[in-house]
Formats: C-alpha cells, sequence, structure tokens
C-alpha cells in the first residue's frame, strides 16, 4: 500500500479544503437535480429554488438583502466587476485604489488606464495601513470610485473601511471593497458598514473553488462585466453554478456560526508557533496585527524561495505572499509599499493556518522553520 505523506498546510490565505457539509450539500446537484437554474420545466425549477435559497442565506449572513447578491466566478470576476463596472458606470471619473490590493484589482485598474481612466493608487505606512489623510486631501467631485480591501491577503493587516465608506458616502463617490480574506473571520455587515460595493469567494473558508458574489447596494449602478444571457437578474451572462452556490451557502453559514471558536482556535496555535521562533535573531512580522490567521514573516538574510523549498520537502506548504504571484520574479508590491526594500520582500514568508491545524503540528512546522533558517545562515 501507498503511504500517504503528512502534510502540514499553512497557506490557508491560498484556499482551503472544502468541507464535508459543502460536499453533501453540493453533491445532489450533479448528477440528480442536475437543471439549469434558468429553465422553466420542474428540473429548472428545482435548481433555482436551491439557488435561492442559497443567495437567501449568504445574504443573510452578511446584512444584506437577496438581491443584492450576485454570483460570480470567484474573487477575481468579482474584483474586476466591480472595479471596471463601477467605474464605467462612473462615466470615467477618477478611480482611487490602494497599493496593496489584490492582482485582481491591479489587473483591472491596468486596463481602467488603458481605457483612458485616470486610476491613482493611495499609499499605506509602514504597518500596512491606508493613509487615511492623503485619501481625505484627494477625495473631490471628480473621484467617482474609491476601492480599498478589507483584509490584506499576504498580510492580514485590517483596513479602516467604515470610515472610508463614510468618507466615500460624504463625497458621493462609490466605495468598494474586497472582502476575499477577510470573510471567514469578521462579522462582515454590508449596511453597517455602509459599502456600496463587496467581493468574497467560497474557497478561502471551505467552500468550492471557482465561486464567489459581488454585493450591490441596491439603488447602486454598474455597468454589467459579463456579458450573455439574463441570469442573475440580468447583471451577469452565463449558466448559473449551482452546486457550487450551494456549497457556497454551506460553508458560509458553517463560517460564520464557528467564527468565533475558530478565532480562539486561530489566536492560540499562531502564539504557540511564534514561542517556537522565539529568541531567533532578526525575524520581524510584517505588518501591523490583523487577521489572527496570516502571519507574514521576514527572517535577515534568508531568500524565501529557497526557505519554502525546503520547508516544502519536509512537509510543510507555507507561501511568498499571494498564490497568483508565485510564479513572478519580482518582490511583493504589498511589502514594498509597506517600506520593506526588495531583498526584505525576498527575505519574507506567509504562514496562514487553519482550523484544523493543531498546535502540536504548527509548534512542530515552526521548530522545523526554525532550524531551516538557522541552516541557510550558516551557509
Ligand atoms: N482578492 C483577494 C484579497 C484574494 O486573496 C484573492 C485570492 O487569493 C482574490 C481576490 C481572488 O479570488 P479568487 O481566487 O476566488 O479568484
Amino acid at each position: 500500500m501507498q503511504s500517504v505523506e503528512k502534510i502540514i498546510y499553512l497557506d490557508h490565505a491560498a484556499t482551503t479544503p472544502l468541507c464535508l457539509e459543502a460536499l453533501e450539500a453540493m453533491s445532489p446537484f450533479y448528477c440528480e437535480c442536475f437543471g439549469n437554474a434558468d429553465s422553466p420545466h420542474k428540473l429548472g425549477r428545482k435548481a433555482m429554488v436551491a439557488v435561492d435559497s442559497a443567495r437567501d442565506k449568504i445574504a443573510a449572513v452578511i446584512g444584506a438583502n437577496p438581491k443584492e447578491i450576485y454570483f460570480t466566478s470567484g474573487g477575481t470576476e468579482a474584483d474586476n466587476w466591480a472595479l471596471v463596472g463601477g467605474a464605467l458606470a462612473q462615466k470615467g471619473k477618477r478611480v482611487i485604489i490602494s497599493a496593496i490590493e489584490h492582482h485582481a484589482v491591479l489587473a483591472a485598474a491596468d486596463k481602467l488606464r488603458s481605457m483612458g481612466v485616470q486610476v491613482d493608487v493611495l499609499p499605506v505606512n509602514q504597518g500596512g495601513r491606508v493613509e487615511l489623510n492623503v485619501l481625505k486631501e484627494w477625495l473631490d467631485e471628480d473621484v467617482g470610485l474609491v476601492c480599498v480591501m478589507t483584509a490584506n491577503n499576504e498580510t492580514g493587516v485590517l483596513q479602516p473601511v467604515c470610515e472610508i465608506a463614510a468618507l466615500c458616502k460624504e463625497k458621493g463617490c462609490l466605495f468598494f471593497t474586497d472582502a476575499v480574506q477577510a470573510m471567514p473571520y469578521l462579522d462582515v455587515n454590508v449596511k453597517e458598514w455602509g459599502v456600496d460595493m463587496l467581493s468574497f469567494s467560497a474557497h478561502k473558508f471551505y467552500g468550492p473553488k471557482g465561486i464567489g458574489a459581488l454585493y450591490i447596494k441596491s439603488g447602486v449602478k454598474i455597468e454589467k462585466f459579463v456579458c450573455g444571457g439574463e441570469q442573475e437578474r440580468g447583471m451577469r451572462g452565463g449558466t448559473v453554478n449551482v452546486p457550487s452556490v450551494v456549497g457556497f451557502a454551506t460553508a458560509l453559514e458553517k463560517t460564520a456560526k464557528e467564527r468565533k471558536d475558530r478565532e480562539k482556535h486561530l489566536q492560540t496555535i499562531r502564539a504557540a508557533f511564534l514561542e517556537e521562533l522565539a529568541g531567533v535573531e532578526g525575524v520581524y512580522i510584517n505588518g501591523d496585527e490583523g487577521l489572527p490567521a496570516v502571519l507574514n514573516l521576514r527572517f535577515d538574510g534568508v531568500d524565501n524561495d529557497s526557505l519554502l523549498y525546503a520547508m516544502d520537502l519536509q512537509g510543510v506548504a507555507m507561501a511568498a505572499g499571494s498564490a497568483c504571484a508565485s510564479a513572478s520574479v519580482k518582490p511583493s508590491h504589498v511589502l514594498t509599499a509597506m517600506g520593506l526594500d526588495e531583498t526584505q520582500a525576498k527575505n519574507s514568508v506567509r504562514i496562514s493556518f487553519g482550523k484544523d491545524n493543531s498546535e502540536e503540528d504548527v509548534r512542530y512546522a515552526a521548530r522545523l522553520l526554525r532550524a531551516e533558517v538557522e541552516k541557510q545562515r550558516a551557509l
């Protein structure tokens, strides 16, 4: 019999495994109840009932009206849509994005620039938080859309989204926040937060990959992005991915129910991990405290590529930053925006914990990391 190698998975900001509850809820919608949710017959209607129920559950978790939830193929599409669709509806008025946004936003911003829209980049401080005073100076009637993520995917640093939403409301421009990383950990309430648009993605909280949603506040006008049929109330073409929508809602409800317990556990294992690294010279946490699941560490004099490779060989999965940028040799734009130089950015790794990591496993991983750092420094 082949032995299964044990992997200590510390890359939950990249993705999470599907929870069994979601898998079970999804399974009837592949072969039995496989209808197209927009078909007029019984099978179609059955599928639509499941989609509507999922939409209701998701809306309830984030304090939205179900009509304000639009399903997408994931966080990337939701981000692209909010940015491009939002800017176009604002008739090409100036757009402001933060310097630490995910590539799904950065690339959409480049698209907007190629269409002649002015996109300005809001700086962050050393702790990784956007400079609110700069935003206050920049906000005027020429700005149509502001985009600042809720929590950063590389550092976990939280952004002052409620304050930004209030500023944008005062100035009459749209505010979009990418809550893809924040959703698993924060008690999101779109009405209390005052945001106009918010994106999230199921695979970050033990739901299926390739499904996400964009919340669009009722009354907010944005242009269509994925063109096709009249699905999603005419706002997003494409056959609705019924099984994934069902898994999405199941995973989100479970996440919301278990959030407090998961947070406690994450805090415990994070502290245990750091305890095992105590006393190692030249180790720094990049960024202010934020999400308990994400830890961005810099080890002076240690290249992150070789460190990650060595850890992987020993069965520990960690990352250098965003998974979508892992093929890139460029240093992280998030860390350089925070003032780290290129070498410091290349000395940094992201560890992201999950609900199923045991304290014993993270302590073991931290001891391996400590030994590997010492070994590489001695070379
Ligand atoms: N936004 C943030 C902050 C992310 O971390 C990610 C994924 O890593 C995305 C957007 C893209 O989401 P998806 O993988 O669902 O396309």
